[in-house]
């Protein structure tokens, strides 16, 4: 279980991760109960320095079963289904207030479970308290409508309903914020819910269940196991008590989890990877085209799903710029994501570094040319971390498996482009339509461009930003659904059609028996 009082001794200088208030010996929570769980355990594993941050308890089949039907007796015959709508909107509210008075022991957790940087992980935690917030506000807002179907003794109207049971996998770039895009709006809707984090980095996600805990939210409600996706995750999309299974993570689980669904004809919504272009035209200042293509893929190691991975650069400016980049890259520092002037962290895990370091041998292999990076860093301090330094590729083709494939990782692709024609079509030459940016100064080229994309967020003359109340997706194999705004409420409703004739009369279609 964790341990709130647990001192660690890592180089970068945290001592206790877990300041919260009374213990918490179990990482499972199940009907209101937290419990070790009967999988046995698993170790965490700080990707600082390999050392284990923390010994958490792992979901058995008995454990899954019992959160499911926890959850499925919570919404069928409990009371939260009945919960006035701004009942729950308040509650969200709450589970808000109590993500600031715990955002520096939580950013800290999700900065030795992930390798982030401490600033990264503090965003994190106020983006996280924003979608509660803007969930709080949405959730009576969305009450349903009615429809004008012409008759004056005809009342139609829709009424938005929870799904009911829904199934929440989370990935381990961003741990608690992907979690908080299902959950908050999951609970606003009325649902019950089983949260499966990954296996990788489930920390922070047994925090925000204990403010959940906290907060007042009803036993059943809320639960979480923990395990692997094929222990745990793979029996929950199969299970047939499941309403809904929503899902961030990568393409192949996805599409898994979409067959696996197929038996029981549960809704699921899928967001899944990225292979975002970040298209520069000749026209943008070189400075900021150089900072902004570095913020763009560097952040977090480059395991963002949104990560600005494949540079398009105009011809003109091409070599130019990669050489400014190329010398900027050489320049990041790499350390402890909580040591003060660290600008990137670590990979996840050994098992992320190998393949990126796969995928830089085959480019190479094939041709590309090593502008920055390829290779793990020379400092002492860091050779026990799963660190990489971040890569830059130029002359690559379209057919390198580095161009193709999502890496997520800390890798830099640079191609070139004459036409604004050209630029849409290498934007679009990928079978991921997640994100992507456009940089000019001439705001109808740019206002073209990003009508042409192929990608669900884009942006213009900027990278990375999002808010709560914008939908967030992929198109083509990056996903089906919507996180966020208000299509992201509607993801966890059914819309109920109900039509209430007042003044009934006989419909005389069958008088057979007659006259
Ligand atoms: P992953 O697919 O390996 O795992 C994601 C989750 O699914 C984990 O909790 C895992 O335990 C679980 N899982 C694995 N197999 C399963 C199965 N058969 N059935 C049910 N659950 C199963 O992904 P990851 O490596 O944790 O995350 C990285 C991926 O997530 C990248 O591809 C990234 O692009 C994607 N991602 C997408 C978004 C987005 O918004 N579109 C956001 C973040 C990450």
């Amino acid at each position: 279980g964790i341990n709130p009082n647990r001192a660690l001794d890592v180089a970068s200088g945290a001592r206790t991760i877990y300041d919260v208030p009374s213990p918490l010996r179990h990482s499972l929570f199940i009907d209101g109960q937290w419990t070790a769980g009967s999988g046995g355990t698993d170790d965490v594993v700080n990707p600082f320095d390999g050392s284990v941050v923390e010994t958490v308890g792992q979901a058995g089949s008995d454990d899954v079963a019992r959160a499911v039907a926890a959850a499925r007796t919570a919404f069928d015959a409990g009371p939260w289904r009945g919960t006035p709508a701004p009942e729950r909107g308040a509650l969200l509210r709450r589970i808000a207030d109590l993500l600031v008075r715990d955002k520096e022991s939580i950013a800290r957790t999700e900065t030795l479970d992930t390798g982030k940087t401490i600033t990264e992980s503090r965003i994190d935690v106020d983006d996280v308290t924003a979608v509660f917030r803007y969930y709080a506000d949405l959730a009576d807002k969305e009450p349903g409508r009615v429809v004008d179907v012409g008759k004056a003794h005809v009342l139609s109207r829709v009424v938005h309903e929870p799904v009911g049971v829904c199934v929440l996998i989370t990935p381990w770039n961003y741990p608690l914020l992907q979690l908080s895009w299902k959950l908050a709006p999951a609970l606003a809707a009325g649902n019950t819910c089983v949260i499966k984090p990954s296996e990788v980095t489930p920390l922070t996600s047994v925090l925000l269940v204990r403010l959940c805990e906290e907060a007042g939210v009803p036993p059943g409600v809320v639960n979480i196991v923990l395990g692997n996706g094929r222990d745990v995750g793979a029996p929950l999309t199969e299970h047939p008590a499941v309403d809904m299974v929503s899902f961030t993570g990568g393409l192949a689980t996805g599409q898994a989890i979409i067959r696996a669904s197929a038996a029981t004809v549960k809704r699921v919504a899928v967001e899944l990877g990225g292979k975002n272009p970040n298209i520069v035209f000749a026209d943008t200042p070189l400075d900021l085209a150089a900072d902004w293509a570095l913020t763009a893929v560097f952040l977090h190691a480059g395991q963002v799903c949104s990560a600005g991975a494949r540079l398009i650069v105009e011809e003109s400016v091409h070599d130019e710029l990669v050489a400014e980049i190329g010398r900027r890259a050489e320049l990041i520092r790499l350390g402890g994501g909580l040591v003060e002037g660290t600008e990137s962290g670590p990979l996840v895990s050994a098992a992320q570094r190998d393949k990126i370091e796969a995928f830089v041998a085959d480019a190479l292999a094939d041709g590309a040319r090593l502008v920055a990076g390829g290779r793990r860093p020379d400092e002492p301090e860091l050779k026990d971390g799963f660190f990489y330094r971040p890569t830059v590729l130029a002359d690559v083709t379209r057919d390198m498996r580095v161009i193709r494939e999502e890496t997520f990782g800390p890798i830099l692709t640079v191609e070139s482009f004459r036409t604004e024609d050209e630029a849409i079509a290498l934007g679009n030459d990928t079978e991921y339509g997640l994100a992507g940016a456009v940089w000019t100064t001439d705001m109808a080229r740019a206002h073209r461009v990003a009508g042409a994309l192929r990608h669900g967020t884009v942006w213009i003359n900027d990278y990375h930003p999002y808010v709560p109340a914008a939908e967030w997706g992929g198109m083509k194999s990056s996903g089906n659904g919507r996180e966020l705004g208000p299509t992201g409420l509607a993801e966890y409703q059914e819309h109920k059609h109900v039509w209430h004739n007042t003044a009934p009369e006989p419909a005389g279609w069958f008088r057979g028996g007659q006259a």
